[in-house]
């Protein structure tokens, strides 16, 4: 039999409400943290979110801004609880779309199996909760579906997990899903470029996440016309001085004809971030300051709603 149905495009977009067309995620946070349940044996300076009332106020929040859609980037094993995120959807009315994957290798017990396996057996794993279901949804009448494939580099190649990463490759290849990769600084960038690229991942199913705190604009012109995505999300963390060196990539991006190259996240995996958490800008901040000031710099409203949304609906569809 062919293979034809999961690779017609544009695809239906995963959520965990099941599959939606991609045209109807509107305003979309690409990068943030909804929900982590505490992770037994790990540090325990290690964020947690599970409040479910401030979490569910926080999402009302940011839907009645204009946010609709959201990733959550906590893959299974450190944290994620896709039941979790599923009652929180349901209730604020916002899209979520949940990932597969792996986190950095300190978010997890010690000697967890992801990082010990051969890739084949993260290969099947991963394809199977993007194409079955997610490992604690498997027992539900209708399994819950990720939408994405999230993995997170270290700071050095050969201290990144190598047979979880070549299983995301082949899981990639084979499903045709979204990989976003988190990057230290944004170390490893053209690295990872190049690793799936050669295990037969399109760039454009790469998204490379935390570029801002790499401002280098000849690298980041490189990538993006590459094909691959670059996610910003320092607006709200002064240690990067996000006035001096995000703000004026998002200018440079944009002058330059690559705002198609960007998605924009606020990635609030800590608590004080969160509005009703924490006393931080929380997540309706992307529908309401970051937009209007992408408005005040002169950016046009074409632009802002590819960055805040319809960059990466399309890539999740399959589609440029
Ligand atoms: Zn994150």
């Amino acid at each position: 039999m062919s293979n034809l149905t999961s690779f017609s495009f544009p695809r239906p977009v995963n959520t965990v409400q099941g599959p939606i067309s991609y045209e109807d995620l509107g305003i979309t946070d690409c990068h943030n943290h909804i929900w982590i349940d505490p992770v037994p044996g790990v540090d325990p300076n290690s964020p947690v979110l599970n409040q479910f009332n401030e979490i569910e106020l926080e999402l009302i929040e940011y839907k009645k801004a204009g946010g609709q859609s959201l990733l959550d980037c906590q893959p299974e094993g450190c944290g994620r609880n896709s039941i979790k995120l599923m009652e929180l959807s349901q209730k604020s009315g916002v899209t979520v779309i949940a990932c597969t994957g792996f986190h950095r290798q300190k978010y997890y017990p010690p000697q967890h199996w992801l990082f010990s396996k051969r890739a084949q057996k993260v290969c099947d794993f991963l394809s199977t909760e993007l194409e079955t279901g997610m490992y604690e949804t498997l027992e539900l009448e209708r399994p819950l579906k990720a939408g994405f494939i999230k993995i997170a580099l270290e700071t050095a190649w050969g201290d990144c997990p190598q047979a979880a990463l070549e299983g995301t490759a082949f899981a990639a290849k084979k499903t045709g899903a979204l990989i976003e990769i988190h990057t230290e600084k944004g170390a490893l960038a053209e690295k990872a470029c190049l690793y799936f690229t050669d295990n037969g991942v399109s760039p454009n199913q790469i998204v490379l996440c935390h570029m801002d705190k790499r401002p280098d604009y000849g690298l980041q012109n490189e990538l993006a016309r590459l094909g691959v995505l670059l996610e910003y999300d320092t607006f709200y963390r002064p240690k990067y001085d996000p006035e001096k060196n995000l703000w004026p990539l998002i200018d440079h991006m944009v002058e330059n004809e690559l705002a198609g190259s960007i998605a924009l996240a606020t990635d609030m995996a800590e608590a004080a971030l969160y509005h009703y958490l924490g006393d931080g800008p929380g997540l309706h901040s992307l529908p309401t300051d970051i937009k209007t000031k992408l408005q005040e710099r002169g950016i046009s409203d074409k632009d802002i709603t590819q960055m805040i949304g319809g960059n990466i609906a399309r890539r999740l569809a399959g589609i440029i």
